[in-house]
């Protein structure tokens, strides 16, 4: 067994919904301007160009319906809400017509985003780690299944903040559907058995304020709780 000189790190992980073992999370990566609604609301062209990818930090994951705390450096932080793609399989260079027999489940997550820095990320030609990849970032639901629900290629996606509507889609209008989203990443990286994809959000997104309640909902997937404290 190999010794360590300082104690390694806890294993990032998601529950999944009816078990009491979990999902051990490698990386997070997340497509951008997936949606075309809000590839429009962010100044963008939503024809359809090649998928972007960024990552957050498996350790960004909060998870259990834990509150998400207002973080530092911002005062415009937003919500995205997104399906979660977990993989069991990896490989590069994975083709499209087997890319969804690596798909070990799906979850529901919100891409929590400093925006104000994003801003001044792009602005300034800078990555968006800042923006995106900060601490208990990616609020993230039980895992459902594919043995259970399926492969989702349509159905209802929405946030509420205390009660209210604030985002509204449907998985049938991703631009990169899964199977595209995994081959594609596939290409320029070597996934690995534990890999999420966050597949981007529907239009709406919007600042959140300490004392919010967050509620995600994706039709045959499941539901996420989160409070902003
Ligand atoms: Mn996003």
């Amino acid at each position: 067994m190999t010794k360590y000189i300082i104690e390694p790190a806890v294993q990032a992980s998601l529950p999944i919904r009816g078990s009491d073992e979990r999902f051990p999370v490698r990386r997070v990566y997340c497509v951008g301007r997936n949606y075309a609604a809000h590839t429009i609301e962010m100044g963008g062209d939503p024809n359809r160009e090649e998928p972007f990818f960024f990552q957050k930090n498996p350790d960004n994951l909060l998870t259990d319906s834990a509150d998400f705390p207002y973080p530092d450096k911002s005062t415009d932080v937003h919500h995205e809400i997104e399906m979660i793609v977990a993989l069991h399989k990896g490989g590069s260079n994975i083709p499209l017509d087997s890319a969804l027999d690596y798909v070990w489940g799906y979850g529901v997550a919100l891409d929590m985003t400093r925006r104000d820095l994003q801003a001044a990320c792009k602005k300034a030609g800078r990555p968006w780690e800042i923006g995106k990849a900060f601490e208990h970032s990616a609020p993230a639901s039980e895992l459902m299944p594919v043995s259970e629900i399926n492969h989702p290629t349509d159905g209802a996606i929405w946030l509420k903040v205390n009660g209210e509507i604030r985002q509204q889609g449907d998985l049938n209008q991703m631009i990169w559907k899964v199977p595209e989203m995994i081959s594609y990443l596939s290409g320029l990286f070597t996934l690995a058995p534990g890999d999420l994809i966050l597949s981007g959000t529907p239009s709406g997104v919007g600042p959140v304020e300490r004392g919010d309640k967050l509620e995600g909902h994706i039709d045959g997937v499941g539901d996420l709780y989160c409070k902003v404290i």
